[in-house]
């Protein structure tokens, strides 16, 4: 069944809350109804979106907004072979950690370090989510999708999607927009392959037994005691990408840490290859005194400040930009870094 809308309201289809209205909002439940939707005819621009958890609305949306609805779990192949995947295709619509839940309550490892992430099944595989060492890629086997160029339905294996931290092949500006994601397949697997070395995870899961429905249990504790749950406090998650650097720039930013924190204080940071270095965004943005520092109805996250929030619920697009603007600002200023948002501003 397709559903429209006009002039809806956005405001609780968005996790940053912002109180903006689409022209046009087009929801839709099954993959057939795809085909009977007249792309030529839609206002422009068109977006689809998921749970709004990685976007920033700047304004009212003057086009037409899709959303999907397909909502189905479905195991499509499982050998008693050990350890051959369980082939599970998941719709577009289904909540992410709602289909994590599902995958620890059959006993199926390969998603349960990213449960808790907010959002739908279908931006996962745009987003290429990922959480405690584990990325959506590791696990998707083929995306499905409707062509709304060509009007017809395509498939991706997870080779050719182009996979990156946090990007993927449909973020490709060329491409942007023009593949719906319908349904995606994940493989799983039966045979334990806990991924515990980040953080605390190992500490936290081992007295409890190694089960995904206690690494599950372990990992939405440690994030509702870190981040924002958003039905309280509206953001996106993290608003800025963590730069990568050189290796000289690196050297400079940690002599004049050193000078001014003392000379035993290390620059939290990651090693890449190729001499290149990767700077914690939310560091920086501490030390420029930010953490915990409100602008009108925005703010920055006191336990996380790579987190903006709304922090009064009643926060403008302006606000949120704004602050964004003045962190960038004071991050150029003290470290020579240019920071870029990972929040998608609409
Ligand atoms: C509190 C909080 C914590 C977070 N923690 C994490 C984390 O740990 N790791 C992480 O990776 N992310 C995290 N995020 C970011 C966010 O959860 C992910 O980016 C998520 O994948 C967004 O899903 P969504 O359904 O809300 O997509 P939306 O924000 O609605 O859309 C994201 C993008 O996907 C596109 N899209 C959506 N659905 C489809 C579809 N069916 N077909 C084609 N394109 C589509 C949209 O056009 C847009 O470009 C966090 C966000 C919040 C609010």
């Amino acid at each position: 069944m397709i559903k429209t809308t006009y002039y809806q309201d956005m405001t609780r289809l968005n996790t940053f809350g912002m109180k903006v209205k689409a022209r046009c909002f087009v929801e839709y439940d099954s993959v057939a109804d795809l085909v009977d939707i007249e792309f030529e005819e839609l206002a422009r621009p068109v977006l689809h979106i998921g749970g709004g958890s990685n976007l920033l609305f700047t304004d009212d949306f003057k086009g037409t907004i899709l959303h999907s609805k397909i909502n189905f779990i479905e195991i499509l192949e499982e050998s008693s072979d050990c350890p051959s995947p369980v082939l599970v295709s998941v719709g577009a619509g289904v909540v992410f950690d709602d289909f994590c839940a599902w995958a620890a309550k059959e006993g199926l490892w390969g998603v349960e370090n990213l449960s808790y992430i907010p959002g739908e099944v279908g931006a996962s595989a745009v987003q290429n989510i990922g959480a405690y060492g584990v990325e959506v890629k590791d696990v998707i086997r083929t995306v499905y999708c409707y062509d709304t160029v060509e009007e017809e339905f395509v498939n991706f294996d997870v080779e050719d999607l182009g996979y990156g931290y946090r990007d993927s092949a449909f973020k490709d500006p060329e491409i942007k927009g023009r593949y719906i994601v319908t349904h995606v397949v994940f493989a799983l697997s039966r045979t334990p392959q806990p991924k515990l070395d980040y953080g605390h995870l190992k500490a936290a899961v081992e007295p409890n037994g190694v089960t995904p429905e206690a690494i599950r249990k372990a990992i939405i504790k440690i994030r509702k005691e870190k981040l924002p749950e958003t039905s309280v406090m509206g953001s996106a998650g993290s608003f800025f990408k963590n730069p990568v650097i050189g290796a000289e720039h690196f050297e400079r930013i940690e002599s004049a840490a050193k000078a001014e924190l003392g000379q035993d204080y290390k620059v939290p940071h990651y090693d890449l290859p190729d001499g290149l270095v990767k700077v914690p965004a939310a560091w920086m943005i501490e030390q420029c005194g930010w953490k915990g520092r409100r602008s009108g109805g925005a703010a920055v996250w006191e336990k996380q400040p790579l987190v903006i929030v709304n922090y009064t619920g009643e926060a403008f697009p302006e606000e949120i930009i704004g602050l964004e603007r003045r962190i960038v600002a004071s991050v150029k200023a003290k470290f020579d870094i240019e920071l870029h948002p990972e929040v998608e501003h609409i």
